[in-house]
């Protein structure tokens, strides 16, 4: 991988170098050693202006599209960052819904003036993005939702109730799948609009995770007007676009800073237990598991370049692996870990429950593995 040449003209290795030293030079020193010790509202601050510096910084959007603002580069170049900055300590801005899922949703459906007015804003980490799609009845079963976008003049008006709305306290827009047609067939009577999040009508309420952190959001919509240049794509068309867009997000790079907060784990447990002989076996088990996952990304980083139905085979078993890896790790830390690393364990336990339901369940994610990866009958 060292000698080979990204899209942009640098090799890896410079790109690295680059990273590295950026990354020594801006990770917010109060953040690196004292963020326990932060207010909500001093972490918030840090948290916005993370995205900001990513921007100044060259590395927003590594792996967007230079016409839309983005540094034009490749999954390993996008995977190494995520790395380096986990290994960096730096904080997780509040731009990664809107560079993960809208910008590729506006530039696979958007118009020329959705691209224009959304994607900069995005990137720049002025603008933050949330996605309302779950609803109190409808997850798993996301075309149940109920969500009513009624056709007004000029556009429509939309009500209903999102719930689990990550960063909606801080999002400026909220992109919503709503039903537009409730005569039509299922899948295809919905479509997905921009919402701008200061709209009256537009109400947000918290919810505080079992972790004690608060996360996400319910967020209702009472009589929302949205202008008709905000809806993405043709009316009705909002499955498929929901559909491509969820397959952004069971992408790989969130496995990479997975992987170094899990490595991290595991080796607090190799030191702190290291003269247990009788969780010896157990404590291997869990090295090897990390390592494996390890090489699984490795392995999707070069499928990338040559082969798309590998490459998305081979990424679908990513985020299956991850969660499971780290839930199991973090239950043998709150099971067998040392007495002063107790706060560690029960926050990154509790943490850990959220990882195998969001983006799609487990269970979901091992029909779409069984189905179309492994060809299985339903
Ligand atoms: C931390 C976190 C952040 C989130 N952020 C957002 C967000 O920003 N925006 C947003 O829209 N949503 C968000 N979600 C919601 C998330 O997408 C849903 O929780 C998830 O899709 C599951 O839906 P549900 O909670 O309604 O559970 P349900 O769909 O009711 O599922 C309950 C259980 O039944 C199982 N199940 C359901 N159907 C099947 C099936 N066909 N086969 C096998 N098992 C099945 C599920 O796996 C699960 O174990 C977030 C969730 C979490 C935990």
């Amino acid at each position: 991988m060292e000698s080979e040449t990204a899209p942009g003209g640098e090799k890896l290795s410079k790109f690295v170098s680059r990273a590295e030293t950026w990354l020594e030079a801006s990770v917010p020193k109060a953040w690196r050693e004292n963020r326990g010790a932060l207010s909500n509202e001093e972490s918030d601050a840090i948290r916005r202006e993370w995205d900001r510096q990513l921007w100044a910084g060259g590395f927003a959007g590594i792996r967007f599209p230079s016409e839309y603002g983005g540094q034009g580069l490749g999954l390993a170049e996008d995977v190494i960052f995520h790395v380096l900055a986990a290994k960096a300590q730096a904080p997780d801005g509040f731009s990664r819904i809107g560079k993960t899922l809208v910008a590729p949703m506006l530039v696979r459906s958007g118009t020329a003036e959705q691209k224009a007015r959304y994607l900069q804003p995005l990137l720049s980490g002025e603008e933050v993005w949330c996605q309302g799609f779950s609803e109190p009845g409808a997850g798993s079963d996301l075309a149940g939702v109920t969500t009513r976008a009624r056709r007004v003049d000029g556009g429509y008006r939309i009500t209903g109730r999102k719930t689990w709305t990550t960063f909606a306290q801080h999002a400026d827009h909220i992109f919503v799948l709503a039903v537009t047609d409730p005569d039509a067939p299922r899948y295809k009577n919905l479509s997905m609009f921009l919402v701008d999040m200061s709209t009256e009508g537009v109400v947000v309420e918290d919810i505080r995770q079992i972790s004690g952190a608060v996360h996400f959001a319910e967020t209702q919509f009472d009589d929302v007007f949205v202008a008709d240049a905000d809806r993405v794509g043709e009316e009705g068309e909002g499955w498929r676009i929901a559909m491509a867009l969820l397959s952004d997000e069971r992408g790989g790079s969130e496995t990479a800073a997975r992987y170094v907060d899990i490595r991290a784990d595991v080796d607090l447990l190799l030191e702190s237990l290291a003269d247990r002989e009788d969780l010896a076996r157990d404590l291997q088990a869990l090295d090897v598991r990390t390592e494996v996952l390890r090489w699984q990304l490795a392995k999707v980083v070069d499928l990338e370049a040559e082969e798309n139905e590998r490459f998305w085979r081979a990424a679908s078993m990513l985020k299956v692996q991850w969660s499971d890896l780290w839930q199991d790790v973090t239950r043998f830390g709150v099971e067998h870990g040392a007495a002063e690393d107790r706060e560690h364990w029960r926050y990154h336990y509790f943490e850990a429950k959220a990882v195998s339901i969001y983006s799609g369940t487990n269970e979901i994610q091992r029909n779409i593995i069984s189905e179309r990866v492994l060809g299985l009958p339903r």
